[in-house]
């Protein structure tokens, strides 16, 4: 078999990547040892995080420092075990979490952001997925006054960047979420975000938009990938696929490709949990709620209420230890009406995550016609389509619609 293009992966990045080649002309095969969507793509929070402009960034204050490394708290957790595999990773984190630090990955992550909604809204319009998505924004809610307080002082800084969030305060969030147990002393309502019932779905959406397009998803293990003259080739069931290019769109497993080919890239993971819930009675709800309080957040789903967690540091094979769920599932039940547990166990991903908040994308720089787009952290269902139409750009020779230095693998080697 041959194809111009190979996308080894078919989570959501892998996905949105292999529409946006295909757009260009190109004939494309993905290749993953699973089905659409059934890694890390399959259980996130749904959030196209229009309004994360800021990444993630490791505490620096002694006070949480303390708090995360006594391991009590429900938003993250640590295997101790694992500790001194990861701290040097950790340590770059912290370093890059400077103030200076955190608003350069700021300024480099922003014209991603910018464009991540407009890149899906296309695709999710040509998929004919649009009753997956909700325009109704997410919110982030508070119990205390200090912590309020801090936080819409955080959120002011977004007003530059043109996006519409709204202060609420305890009477105003029950207006929009009347089902809610607890009172909370304020709320932020970010309205730019779009919120998926069914990343799965939306994976299997692609999925199909991608087949009748012309494309094929090949059973096939990554690790077969193998330099061919001047293309690659990669085995799967359907035989041998050759393609002048190729993409790792591994997510948390893309060291199987770039590890053998000697690349020593610093792709850690944050693992996280989720577990379905039937709403009590005839609660409703609206919106995606976190609990800033507690670190989880509460998504209305297509297969019922989802309570998402936050990180937990632990090896990536390591068997799953849900203690976030067990820590977050009682206080989501004070908060709302949740009634039986839809999952018989929670699902476990990784998030792929590098230590300076940025994904990597671009071609490989000792491999020509090898490109990666992985480590995209909390963001990867955000990030997805507006990578693919990068890597696109980049691979077709346009000039892309960004500088893509910020992301290239050089910056670690
Ligand atoms: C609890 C949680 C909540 C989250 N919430 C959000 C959110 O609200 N918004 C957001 O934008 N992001 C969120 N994320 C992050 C997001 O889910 C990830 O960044 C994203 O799914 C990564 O996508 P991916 O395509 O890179 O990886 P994956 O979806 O993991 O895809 C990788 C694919 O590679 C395949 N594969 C692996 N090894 C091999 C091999 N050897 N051979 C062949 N195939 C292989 C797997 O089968 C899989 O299909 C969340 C993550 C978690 C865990």
């Amino acid at each position: 078999m041959q194809r111009d293009v190979v996308v080894l992966g078919a989570g959501i990045v892998g996905l949105a990547t292999a529409l946006k080649i295909q757009e260009k002309g190109r004939s494309v095969a993905i290749v993953d040892r699973a089905g659409a969507g059934e890694g890390t793509s399959f259980g996130n929070a749904g959030i196209i995080e229009r309004a994360s402009i800021f990444p993630y960034a490791f505490p620096r204050k002694l006070s949480d420092l303390i708090r995360y490394g006594l391991n009590q708290t429900p938003e993250a957790y640590y295997h101790l075990s694992y500790l001194p595999k990861i701290a040097p990773w950790l340590a770059r984190y912290w370093w890059n979490s400077s103030p200076a630090g955190h608003m350069a990955a700021m300024r480099a992550s922003l014209p991603l952001i910018e464009r991540c909604l407009a890149e899906h809204e296309p695709l999710i319009a040509a998929a004919g997925a649009e009753h997956l998505m909700r325009r109704t924004g997410w919110i982030k809610m508070f119990r205390g006054e200090s912590k309020y307080k801090a936080a819409a002082e955080d959120a002011k800084r977004l007003t530059p960047f043109g996006l519409k969030f709204e202060f609420l305060d305890g009477k105003g969030l029950r207006e929009r979420e009347p089902h809610l147990t607890e009172d909370a002393y304020g709320a932020i309502h970010f309205k730019d975000p779009a919120c998926i019932s069914d990343p799965g779905g939306l994976s299997r959406a692609y999925l199909h938009l991608f087949e009748k397009r012309g494309g094929a998803l090949l059973a096939g293990d990554a690790r077969s990938l193998q330099q061919d003259g001047a293309g690659w080739t990669v085995k799967t069931e359907a035989g041998v696929v050759h393609a002048r290019e190729v993409v790792t769109a591994l997510g948390p497993w893309s060291d199987v490709v770039f590890k053998p080919l000697g690349y020593d890239l610093p792709l850690a993971v944050k693992r996280g949990y989720h577990m379905h819930y039937k709403p009590a009675g005839n609660a409703v709800l609206n919106h995606t709620l976190l609990d800033a309080d507690n670190g989880y957040v509460l998504a209305p789903m297509d297969r019922g209420i989802r309570l998402t967690t936050g990180a937990e540091f632990a090896d990536r094979d390591a068997p799953p230890s849900p203690v976030q769920i067990t820590r977050t599932e009682p206080r989501a039940r004070k908060l709302f009406p949740l009634g039986d547990a839809v999952d018989a166990h929670p699902w476990m991903g990784s998030r792929p995550c590098t230590p300076d908040m940025l994904p990597i994308i671009g071609e490989a720089p000792r491999h020509k016609g090898l490109w990666f787009a992985f480590g995209h952290a909390h963001h990867g269902l955000t990030l997805s389509a507006v990578t693919g139409r990068l890597i696109a750009e980049m691979m077709t020779g346009e000039t892309p619609f960004t500088n893509p230095e910020p992301y290239r693998a050089q910056r670690f080697l």
